[in-house]
């Protein structure tokens, strides 16, 4: 009798084992599942200034922006490639998706650009900076490791501009200051995720943990039409930003849920209240591990898009001077001034 009923023991444990990591596989995916639609969230979507001429934005996922006054094009980061979750987690080597560029250009209806500005060096931004900038004519502008990202993807070194202290370059009528800033912090010591720097010229295919982060710009773009500065990464350099005034902030809010309303007001203070915007465009919530085009807030248990709006409503409604906080839709262009 002693020999079924261990054999009965063994098979009851082995089915208890087996629902327990059921039951966690389904938490996990419910959780992985669980994302707010940035649709219904309460913030209205961007409207376009009516009339002709000015200066026009377009959001292409992430923080890849394309600027446009109907003469000159500027874009930010240029990231169109999107590699997979599993590339990502398990850190396995990608390539800038040629034929996704292409397509994403041609869709976009990106052919001539002046300059290509990665906010930062992570494959996330300046992972298809290069390429993009080979196929548009124009040039990357960043730091040191967003050169060495371009280098790797075979640009020409004439076609490379390396701003480590930050500076000023006209492009057409455009006037863009890069303003060494601070990536959103990883950490309590206020590190960013793959610190450091990309130390030679970075030939794909490599992990994207390759692409490090190399330090972080707002940019500063302006226009006889108006002024927009583009924070990519929710980070901040107190004091930074002082004496340069912007119409619209286009405000990088990924992680900010993690690093809690107080990192929260303060990044608002120093970045929005500090520039005087009265238009606060959110940007870089979608998951960048899902294909182009697919805008997708990320899961609630990573970060809430939710709570990050609702937070940066409040600070909004307690500004002293009236700030819109608005959303871009994927590739609708937004006449801005
Ligand atoms: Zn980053």
């Amino acid at each position: 009798m002693t020999r079924p009923l261990r054999w009965t023991a063994l098979r009851w444990t082995g089915i208890g084992l087996a629902a327990v990591a059921l039951s966690f596989v389904l938490v996990g995916w419910w959780h992985w599942r669980d994302r707010p639609d940035p649709a219904s969230l309460g913030i209205p979507e961007a409207t376009s200034l009516p009339g002709e001429g000015g200066v026009t934005l377009t959001w292409l996922g992430v923080t890849t922006l394309l600027i446009d006054d109907g003469e000159t094009r500027l874009l930010s980061d240029g990231f169109f490639s999107r590699p997979g979750l599993l590339e990502v987690l398990l850190d396995r080597p990608v390539a800038p998706d040629l034929a996704g560029i292409e397509a994403a250009l041609s869709a976009a209806g990106i052919s001539r650009v002046a300059a290509v500005m990665p906010v930062h060096s992570h494959y996330d931004h300046a992972m298809d900076s290069g390429e993009v900038a080979r196929r548009t004519g124009a040039v990357v502008v960043g730091s040191e490791s967003t050169a060495n990202a371009a280098r790797g993807a075979g640009l020409a070194e004439e076609r490379i501009v390396v701003l480590p202290e930050g500076g000023t370059r006209r492009f057409g009528r455009f006037e863009v200051t890069w303003v060494v800033s601070r990536h959103w912090p990883l950490t309590g010591d206020g590190a960013p995720p793959m610190p450091g720097a990309i130390e030679e010229p970075l030939v794909p295919p490599a992990p994207v943990s390759a692409w490090r982060e190399g330090g972080s710009y707002s940019i500063h773009v302006a226009h006889p039409a108006g002024s927009l500065l583009i924070q990519g990464s929710a980070g901040y350099r107190s004091g930074a930003l002082q004496g340069l005034g912007a119409d619209v902030v286009v405000l990088g809010i990924g992680g900010l849920t993690r690093s809690g309303p107080e990192h929260a007001r303060r990044y608002w203070r120093e970045i929005v209240e500090t520039t005087g915007a009265r238009r606060v465009l959110p940007v870089h919530y979608d998951d960048f591990t899902r294909p182009y085009g697919e805008i997708r807030a990320f899961p609630r248990r990573l970060d809430d898009l939710e709570t990050s709006l609702r937070w940066l409503a409040g600070f909004a409604d307690e500004a002293a001077q009236p700030v819109a906080l608005e959303r871009l839709v994927f590739a609708r262009p937004v006449r801005l001034f």
